[in-house]
């Protein structure tokens, strides 16, 4: 048994070695990928239901890699989180968008850009400062930027939490609560801070037809959501069924393949600039 104890505890260190290897040679193939340009924003349409327009987008990052291809982000962004370089990274994904989003204003196309933020980024000191800057000399509204941020973000304790996210709100900045329903809120919580906006998760969309509690699940986030004056965005829309069903119920916008994949930036630009349909 002692025998045995000795050669688990040799694993371990190894296996910890291993694993500050990997994450120093992770952080630098980050850090090459950011100064090399090899980072690229998606963006999704989001869908308007009451006005049948695309009314926003969400940026999506990608890592074009040289050698691998183009890289999701599930597939970086937690090594980024564990890293660290999740803020620097996050930088660069909130000028990009902003700056696509000037863009398509001067193209006339009025629409606001959504951008993922992680609670990693969220506790760094400058994420207000960030903000201001990027805000600071555009032409347009900081209310066409919304920050999307995750529930258990949101939720941890903190009183410095609600103060970041009221400068935030304070500097006209839109927020959203994403992957709504995955979490862990309380709805009395979500009360006190200054959200503009949830997003329901598509775990709960995918099989709305079919599954008479998810269907109840996405019916009383609506309803509740509008109670508390937020609007509604349904993630994860892919057929018609789905949206029949959100449209009846009153859901503001939708998001998913059905309305849009997430475009590289030129081809979601030549989108917006399509002539609808006669
Ligand atoms: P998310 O914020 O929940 O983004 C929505 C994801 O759902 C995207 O995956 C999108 O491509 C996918 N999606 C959209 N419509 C549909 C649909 O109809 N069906 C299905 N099955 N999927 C759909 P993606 O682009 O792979 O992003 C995955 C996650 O990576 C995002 O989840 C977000 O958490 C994270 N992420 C992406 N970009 C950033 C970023 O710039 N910063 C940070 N911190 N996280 C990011
Ligand atoms: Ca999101
Ligand atoms: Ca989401
Ligand atoms: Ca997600």
């Amino acid at each position: 048994a002692k025998n045995n104890g000795r050669k688990c505890l040799h694993f371990f260190h190894s296996t910890m070695e291993n694993y500050s290897i990997q994450r120093i040679e992770m952080e630098r193939q980050l850090r090459h990928a950011l100064d090399n340009h090899e980072f690229r924003l998606f963006y999704q349409p989001q869908f308007n239901l009451e006005t049948g327009a695309i009314d926003g987008a969400e940026a999506l990052i990608r890592w074009q890699h040289p050698q691998k291809g183009l890289i999701a982000p599930d597939e970086f962004i937690p090594m980024a989180e564990d890293t660290g370089m999740i803020v620097p990274i996050g930088e660069w994904v909130l000028k990009q968008a902003w700056a696509e989003c000037q863009n398509w204003h001067r193209a006339g196309h009025a629409l606001r850009v959504g951008v993922n933020l992680s609670a990693h980024q969220f506790n760094h000191a400058q994420l207000t400062d960030l903000a201001s800057m990027v805000l600071s000399d555009t032409i347009i509204d900081a209310s066409f930027l919304e920050l999307e941020l995750t529930e258990s973000l949101v939720m941890r304790q903190a009183e410095d939490t609600l103060t970041a996210l009221n400068a935030l709100k304070k500097s006209g900045i839109r927020l959203a609560i994403d992957d709504f329903g995955t979490g862990y809120s309380s709805l009395s919580y979500l009360k006190q801070f200054p959200i503009d906006r949830l997003k329901i998760d598509r775990s709960f969309v995918g099989d709305l037809a079919n599954n008479p509690n998810d269907a109840a699940i996405v019916v009383a986030i609506i309803a509740m959501a509008h109670c508390m004056g937020l609007e509604v965005i349904a993630e994860g829309v892919e057929t018609e069924e789905q949206l029949k069903f959100l449209r009846m119920h009153d859901c503001n916008q939708v998001q998913g393949y059905l309305t849009g994949k997430p475009l590289p930036a030129n081809e979601f630009l030549a989108l917006l600039s399509a002539k609808p349909e006669p």
